[in-house]
């Protein structure tokens, strides 16, 4: 098998920065050529799906989501039980008001539940795919995949690239992430080769390596491509054609800059491990729900619209996701039109993020996030500013910390911005007396910077 870790194009140091293949399920060759061959089959008819009439495209999720709740009560002990306490039976499901009725699930259930959930199955977990995530409650949950399920996964991400790169991706053209973790597949048989690195590699040299190495498309958090920005002159240079962040909440702004120095469009992607791709944006900067990989609706929308994600994975069979209430807020378009990008999967009108990074002010209560996120977009975030990293962090009810990290070495930043955003803030808060802790740090503190996030809640959390 191809190691892709030859390609250090006579950087060795980039080595260090590389992971090793331990995998809980490791790469073969057979399985690379298993995804090729699936893909080279599907890959048309995956690209074809997404010009797919709205109510073509209900009735594909409809097909699969019946089967899907009728295989989970007939197999798997929770959504036996689930389902069996509201008097379904399978065959049921007959109308989308029928879905609608089923019961939703959050992450706490299937902690709680955990062995009828995630262990109870003929097929032995040592043989599924794991990624843990944790959520706001602190509680850790894995997330097994068999290997079908990963295929799925696969081919949703290799369309993703062609869509962003608005054309077939050519064979040999490689794939650059900077992630946490090592990809699943370095290649499929040698073709759509991905050479993955820590984020912990200075810009510098990923740079440097992939002015060698000439990948097409870079996957990256925000915060390192920005920092990659703010360190090296020419990345226009380095020939990215296509951009894609995840992970970490970004704001237009801050990904604009990353593609004007670029020279490369940016394309945010909304996923997670339970769900996989989410929605993605497209060329005209919509996030277009994945129709053909899960359903999204609305649990409870107010009168806009918005209220929490409820979603249905249609493809993971041996740990299915029904109903998953995720916790993010987010309000879909109503619009049916076809977007200019040739899509006609829904988009989302808005995307407000998890509970936890709500603000809470003593007079008005919860607070929308994107009022704040056009504050600090207008203040801390412009140039000027010099302020290189932030973060809004509540931890009570009348107060609420920012913490700075300064551009400069000898720590000196824009006040006026910061004073700015602080009057703003108080005006968005309706109160006066909302104290604003301004606190200068050399880094952000660990736990705050392991994934990225402009603004925590953590009231009445220990
Ligand atoms: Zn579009």
């Amino acid at each position: 098998m191809m190691d892709v870790r030859a390609f250090d194009c006579g950087i060795s140091a980039i080595r260090t920065f590389t992971y090793s293949r331990h995998q809980s399920i490791p790469e073969t060759e057979i399985g690379q050529r298993r995804i090729l061959s699936k893909w080279n089959r599907l890959r048309n008819s995956l690209h074809e799906r997404t010009a797919r009439s709205p109510e073509e495209i209900a009735g594909f999720q409809f097909d699969r989501l019946s089967l899907l709740v009728d295989m989970a009560y007939i197999t798997h002990p929770f959504y036996h039980k689930l389902y069996k306490s509201v008097g379904f039976n399978p065959g049921d499901l007959v109308t989308w008001e029928n879905y609608h009725a089923l019961p939703s699930i959050s992450k706490e259930d299937i902690v709680e539940a955990w062995d009828e959930f995630g262990a109870s199955r003929c097929m032995s977990r040592a043989d599924c795919y794991s990624a843990r995530t944790s959520g706001s409650s602190g509680k850790a949950l894995n997330i097994l995949q068999d290997g079908g399920t990963n295929d799925f996964g696969t081919l949703f991400y290799l369309r993703h690239y062609e869509q962003m790169l608005g054309r077939k991706r050519v064979a040999n053209e490689w794939l650059y992430e900077i992630y946490l973790a090592p990809p699943r597949f370095t290649s499929f048989d040698g073709a759509f080769p991905v050479f993955t690195i820590s984020n912990q590699c200075p810009p510098d040299l990923a740079a440097a390596h992939i002015a060698r190495l000439k990948p097409k498309i870079l996957s990256a958090f925000p915060s390192y491509l920005t920092r990659m920005v703010s360190s090296i002159a020419d990345l226009s240079g380095l020939g990215i054609e296509a951009i894609c962040t995840n992970s970490e909440s970004s704001i237009d702004a801050e990904r604009d800059r990353i593609a004007e120095a670029f020279g490369a469009p940016v394309f945010d992607e909304y996923s997670s491990e339970e769900l996989y791709l989410i929605a993605t944006q497209c060329r005209e900067g919509r996030y277009h729900l994945i129709e053909d990989n899960v359903r999204v609706d609305v649990l409870t929308p107010d009168r806009a619209g918005r209220g929490e994600i409820v979603a249905t994975s249609l493809t993971n069979t041996f740990m299915p996701f029904i109903r998953y209430r995720q916790g993010d807020v987010i309000q879909i378009a109503s619009e049916s039109e076809p977007c200019a990008c040739g899509s006609r999967f829904r988009h989302l009108a808005s995307f407000h993020g998890r509970a936890d990074q709500f603000l809470v002010s003593r007079t008005r209560g919860t607070i929308q996030p994107d009022r704040v996120m056009t504050l600090y977009t207008h203040t801390l975030f412009p140039k000027d500013g010099q302020i290189a990293e932030f973060q809004v962090v509540q931890d009570e009810l009348g107060s609420v910390d920012l913490l700075l990290v300064p551009e400069r070495p000898d720590g000196v930043y824009n006040e006026g911005r910061v004073e700015a955003f602080v009057t703003g803030l108080k005006e968005i808060f309706a109160d006066e007396k909302l104290d604003v802790r301004v606190r200068v740090v050399a880094a952000m503190p660990a736990s705050l910077s392991h994934k990225r996030r402009l603004v925590t809640n953590r009231i009445g959390r220990s």
